[in-house]
């Protein structure tokens, strides 16, 4: 079935001439890396080769397998000479046919990752400080995005409230090093009691500009604290930005469960795969050492496997996560178990990452 698909893709792609050898862009041998997903969502590299006009023709490619049937969502992808003379990606996201969006961030990383939630209060923030963390500790070149707009809390989280990031010589802002990662936030620019009404296209801008305008240097991993919730707001936001897969975060409550399974859905409707789930306050542990389950047991266990979604790890209610938030002392920055809890997590989203079809990740290593 997906190699019909494919004949058809590559059909659609030789519909539209490279200008260079007169050929269909598949004939022509400028399409590399075609990825044709059974779920109809389609990837490609297109190679540079006429300057100014290659974007009108990546536009062209996209529109036209966009328009084959079965084909749900487009990724198109131009190799580039970056201003640095190295030869890098820069990632177009499309969104699903019929209705392309337009790209808004160029790729600030190597490895893009979402951290997700359906609702607020879950611990999406404390799980991507942490990870972040955890990930920086392993080695990796970390850097952590604030797109939480509506309540940014990593300035608190990772201790660097007030702060004000330096501009470099090239008007780019220098992002605030804590704990190992390079973090960027709104929370870094307004003031935090300032109280800011969003709106959809004014969270897609702060966000696109806090990527493109801070000089993120050579990073591995860029961690993305994503609002939370599914509505229109978050799709438009995680369709643009440029994913290589998201991290959803739910506590095992019924109630938060069925809104993980719009968030899978959502993701779905995206190009990024979803990476795996993460069970936060998955229980509580007594004196004794006997587990509460306040929220429930096993909940987001359970929906991961009916989803088809890796299941990447629990994490307990511990009030070291609690006080290291409020303190802007991770536990991942630490000696504890939770530190350790987070070196794993940490681990298996590096591995899905590296066995996500978009993506070649690089390889965590401990000592
Ligand atoms: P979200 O980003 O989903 O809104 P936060 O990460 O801000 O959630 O977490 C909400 C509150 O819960 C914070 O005070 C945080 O410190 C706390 N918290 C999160 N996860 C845990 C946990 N596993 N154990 C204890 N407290 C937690």
């Amino acid at each position: 079935m997906s190699s019909a698909l494919e004949t058809s893709v590559r059909a659609a792609l030789d519909s539209v001439v490279d200008p260079v050898s007169g050929k269909g862009l598949s004939a022509s041998g400028r399409v590399t890396g075609l990825v044709v997903r059974p779920d109809g969502k389609i990837g490609f590299v297109l190679e540079t080769g006429v300057g100014a006009a290659d974007e009108p023709l990546r536009k062209a490619a996209e529109a036209a397998v966009a328009r084959v049937a079965g084909v749900h969502a487009v990724t198109a992808v131009l190799t580039a000479e970056a201003t640095t003379g190295a030869r890098t990606v820069a990632p177009q996201r499309i969104a699903p046919s019929p209705a392309p969006a337009a790209p808004m961030v160029a790729k600030p990383a190597r490895g893009v990752i979402a951290v997700a939630s359906a609702k607020g209060g879950v611990g999406k923030s404390t799980v991507a400080v942490n990870l972040a963390v955890a990930a920086a500790r392993s080695g990796l070149r970390v850097g952590l995005l604030d797109a939480d707009v509506f309540g940014p809390s990593l300035p608190t989280m990772l201790g660097t409230v007030g702060q004000r990031p330096e501009l470099t010589a090239a008007k780019k802002m220098k992002p605030i090093m804590a704990h190992g990662v390079a973090s960027m936030s709104i929370g870094y620019l307004v003031d935090p009691d300032q109280a800011v009404v969003w709106r959809g296209p004014m969270v897609m801008s702060a966000v696109s500009q806090l990527i493109n305008d801070t000089d993120w240097g050579d990073l591995d991993l860029l961690f993305i604290d994503t609002p939370p919730g599914t509505g229109e707001v978050q799709l438009t936001l995680v369709q643009k930005l440029a994913l290589d897969g998201a991290i959803i975060v739910s506590t095992p409550q019924e109630v938060a469960l069925a809104d993980v399974r719009r968030g899978v859905g959502m993701f779905r409707k995206t190009a990024a795969p979803v990476l795996g789930l993460i069970e936060n306050m998955a229980w509580f542990e007594q004196q004794d050492g006997s587990r509460t389950y306040i929220f429930g047991k096993e909940g987001a266990q359970r929906t991961a496997a009916e989803m088809g979604v890796p299941f990447l790890g629990a994490l307990p209610i511990l009030s070291l996560l609690r006080e290291g938030g409020d303190a802007g002392i991770p536990a991942a920055a630490g000696t504890s178990t939770a530190a350790e809890a987070f070196r794993l997590l940490a681990e298996a989203v590096n591995e899905a990452l590296a066995a996500s079809p978009n993506k070649p990740a690089p390889k965590i290593m401990f000592e």
